[in-house]
């Protein structure tokens, strides 16, 4: 008891949340970019982030990436496309203070990222490891993203839930009961920080 305050903070989903999914023809899903040329970032981040930002939230962004593991692109391509993210966001004064990224996959075929993990979500291991770095309150923590699975892991961590709506999401979502909805990360920043 050291009367220490604890930070708060939102953790965000990054496909459907920060960028748009990107339709791929092979599978006729809508995916994870696999092109730099196909990654596009929503207009409305920056005054979103900013919000969060200037009401001392810190931000961690939590992204299942398994098409390398599923053989569908060479790593350096989504390790290319983080970087355009972090570059742009970072240019533009916003601090993520940690990009927390899973690789794997259970029905990977690539070998060293398959099979089970704990860091691919709903699992929390990002989320506790995040919590134990910077000194979370989890209580007034946030998690938003567009999928069932965004909404059970911050929510297994006792954190609130904001689920953003994408078109594109299918029967990826409908089935968890988040605290709130939103159209786009800037409603959701609304909502955490009481703005609406
Ligand atoms: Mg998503
Ligand atoms: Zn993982």
């Amino acid at each position: 008891m050291t009367g220490k305050k604890m930070s708060k903070a939102v953790f965000l989903d990054r496909d459907g949340v920060i960028n748009p999914p990107v339709y791929n023809p092979v599978t006729a899903e809508y995916e994870s970019p696999h092109y730099t040329e196909d990654y596009s970032i929503y207009p409305m981040v920056l005054k979103a982030l900013r919000m969060l930002m200037d009401d001392n939230y810190r931000l961690f962004i939590v992204s299942n990436q398994p098409s390398y593991a599923k053989g569908k692109v060479p790593l350096e391509n989504i390790k290319a496309i983080e970087n355009i993210l972090s570059e742009y966001l970072h240019e533009n004064g916003i601090i993520i203070d940690k990009y927390y990224y899973c690789y794997h996959h259970p029905d990977g075929i690539v070998a060293e990222y398959s099979g089970h993990c704990k860091c691919r979500k709903p699992g929390t291991l990002f989320l506790e490891d995040a919590i134990d770095r910077f000194d979370l309150d989890a209580k007034e923590c946030w998690f938003a993203g567009d999928r069932d699975t965004d909404v059970k892991c911050g929510k297994a961590m006792g954190m609130r839930t904001i689920q953003i709506k994408n078109k594109h999401v299918g029967d990826k979502a409908g089935k968890e009961t988040p605290d709130g909805f939103a159209t786009n990360i800037f409603e959701a920043a609304k909502k955490i920080t009481g703005r609406e």
